[in-house]
């Protein structure tokens, strides 16, 4: 979609601080960090939101932006100590950009529950 700001990240019309990729996901780092690793993960294709990954097509996009969010994890240093996955769903959830992506936040611990 050429309206959306991560469909732009993905396809490299907008400039991001890219960490990982592979052809169905891509890995970036969030620009208003809230923890010292903040990394995003979205699917190359465009996705509203969790909502949109029940169906097969959905659920195989899916696995590969949190296969990508466990890499991101591993080559950040965060496996060791843990780290927290996030996905914001719709207005109560907190979600402002509506292209689906994980938030991949480590790096100190996280509070329980959240905000
Ligand atoms: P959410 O509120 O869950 O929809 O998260 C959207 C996230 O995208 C926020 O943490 C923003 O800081 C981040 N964000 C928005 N625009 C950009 C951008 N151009 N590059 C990197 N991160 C962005």
């Amino acid at each position: 979609m050429s309206d959306c700001i991560f469909c732009r990240i993905a396809s490299g019309e907008i400039p991001a601080g890219i960490v990982a990729r592979t052809a169905e996901a891509v890995a970036f780092r969030d620009l208003n960090p809230q923890a010292p690793t903040h990394v995003l993960v979205i699917p190359v294709q465009h996705f509203a939101g969790l909502d949109d990954m029940a169906s097969a097509d959905g659920a195989r996009h899916l696995a590969a932006v949190t296969a990508l969010a466990i890499q991101v994890a591993k080559q950040e240093g965060l496996s060791e100590d843990g780290y927290r996955v996030v996905f914001n769903s719709g207005a109560n959830g907190g979600q402002s950009v509506y292209h689906l992506h994980a938030h991949v936040l480590g790096g100190r611990k996280m509070a329980w529950p959240p905000g």
